[in-house]
């Protein structure tokens, strides 16, 4: 199953994946996007939307795909135990 990701931190909150979206995309208070559901993704649409983003902050990841590979941090060392 895909998850949608939005660094909202880098959003410059200029609503295409929102209007476009928006049963999966939302504004927070302050007009940056933010992911309000994961359900039923049409895929193709939220690919358009990760290669439209203007700054480039969505992405489409697997859910169990681990967000660091970093070989060096210790994000998830608790996932080997
Ligand atoms: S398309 Fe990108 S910049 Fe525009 S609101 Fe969505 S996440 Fe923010």
């Amino acid at each position: 199953m895909k998850k949608i990701k939005v660094n909202t931190d880098g959003c410059i909150g200029c609503g295409m994946c929102y209007n476009s979206d928006p049963v999966h995309f939302g504004p927070n208070e302050e007009g940056y996007s933010t992911v309000i559901s994961e359900e039923n993704i049409d895929v193709e649409l939220v690919q358009n939307l990760v290669a439209s983003c203007p700054v480039g902050v969505i992405s489409l990841v697997d859910e169990d795909e681990k967000e660091c590979t970093c070989e060096h941090c210790h994000c998830h060392d608790d996932e080997a135990a």
